[in-house]
């Protein structure tokens, strides 16, 4: 139903069922930019997608084949991304009540935010509707699939569903609400890995549309970029988050003492850089800046080792050791489902980045998850809104 412009033909396949479920991962090739073009160095390209599941690394003395779910080359689209890269089994996942998470790992440049939030970041949000529909990332793309979804199943099963929207960013270990940017700075990681970890304090606001969804991307990314600038950060070291929860009181406990919820989340991740800080340049402040900025993405690193390590899985995992790998707990060797989609250039420029990327997707593809649909009773789901009511309130009064 869609046409293909990658060179490969993608194909949607799933797993037989099992209780395990496997972390899915696909690749995403970029074109090469002018400054690649321009570069002196023959041959200019390291990386060869074989077919639509694997690509060779050639980096001349060095070479080597990698295969993942899917992989698409330099000529794909965003339409075929969306398509083809499995999202679409999260966001029906989220709906049937699990954590699906979609996060975006590669350099700065590699095309991390065009794929997932489009070609222009989201200031697309203005553009005409036509260019804007091609452009389009992931997560736009989802969140119209979402609703399409959801307006079916409403016909089929009559119990409204709700949407509740976060927005966040991790920078310097430090969590910043992206909606609300006047909430307290440093919101604290609150739970456990039994019962799943959450941002406390963090504002929500309900959705109904997708430009609603446009509309906080584009004043979270102008968030971003106002706190980065005044103190003088750079928001390609911060992890931001998108966390959407999908909430339906189940038809089928109609009964009014025991009436259950069940609460599904779909999060999009868009991490920081994946390269290495250059030593050279980290004096005062910027030290502190990359020791915090690789303990996220170094926890995120061993926690990666570990679970994809068979004989390690079942030991210590230290999710702990991070805000970032706290929050991504339940998809990481827990009770979620994940999707990971790894960004390169092409360029022998970035070689030995792209070469990372390749082989900690690669361990990221051996990760076992058991999902299981988390369902609360409707009288606690009550309380912890009413409590929260509350808290903005006081915050209201105050001002
Ligand atoms: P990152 O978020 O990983 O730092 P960006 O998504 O900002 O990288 O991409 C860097 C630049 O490359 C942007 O100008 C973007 O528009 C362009 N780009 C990235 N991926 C693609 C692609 N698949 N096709 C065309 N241009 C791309
Ligand atoms: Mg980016």
């Amino acid at each position: 139903f869609t046409t293909n412009y990658s060179t490969f033909t993608h194909t949607l396949t799933d797993d037989p069922s099992s209780d395990k479920d496997r972390v899915r991962v696909i690749i995403r090739v970029r074109p090469m930019n002018n400054k690649e073009y321009a570069s002196d160095k023959q041959p200019q390209k390291v990386l060869h997608c074989v077919n639509e599941n694997s690509i060779v690394f050639d980096g001349g003395q060095h070479s080597r084949r990698f295969a993942f779910d899917s992989v698409f080359d330099e000529a794909s689209t965003q339409e075929e991304v969306f398509h083809y890269s499995g999202v679409k089994r999260l966001v029906d996942m989220a709906i049937d009540g699990y954590i699906a998470t979609c996060f975006a790992y590669g350099q700065t440049g590699s095309g991390k935010t065009h794929t997932m939030i489009g070609a222009e970041g989201a200031s697309i949000f203005r553009m005409d509707k036509n260019y804007r529909a091609r452009n389009l990332g992931v997560v736009p793309r989802s969140i119209d699939y979402l609703f399409q979804r959801l307006r079916d199943k409403t016909m089929e099963t009559s119990s409204p569903y709700y949407i509740r929207v976060s927005y966040c960013e991790i920078y310097n270990e430090q969590i910043r609400d992206l909606i609300r940017p006047g909430n307290p700075d440093s919101l604290q990681v609150r739970g456990s890995v039994e019962e799943g970890f959450y941002v406390e304090n963090l504002y929500h606001t309900y959705i109904e549309t997708i430009d609603e969804l446009l509309t906080i991307l584009e004043e979270g990314e102008l968030n971003r970029a106002m706190a980065s600038h005044k103190l003088n950060e750079t928001s390609s070291r911060s992890h931001a988050m998108l966390s959407i929860q999908i909430e339906q009181d189940l038809p089928e406990y109609n009964d009014e003492n025991e009436q259950m919820t069940r609460q599904g989340k779909l999060v999009f991740v868009d991490l920081a850089g994946s390269e290495k800080v250059k030593q050279s340049h980290s004096k005062g402040k910027q030290l502190v800046e990359t020791n915090n900025i690789n303990k996220s993405l170094l926890t995120l690193g061993t926690c990666i080792s570990a679970l994809s390590d068979p004989s390690k899985r079942a030991g210590h995992i230290p999710y702990r050791e991070s805000k970032l790998t706290r929050l991504l707990a339940d998809s990481l060797g827990g009770h979620g489902i994940a999707l990971m989609i790894a960004c390169i250039s092409p360029s022998r420029i970035c070689e030995n980045e792209s070469l990372n990327t390749l082989r900690y997707a690669n361990r990221a593809k051996n990760i076992e998850n058991v999902p299981i649909v988390k369902t609360d009773s409707k009288q606690n789901v009550i309380n912890r809104l009413k409590l929260e009511v509350r808290k903005l309130k006081d915050e209201n009064y105050q001002l």
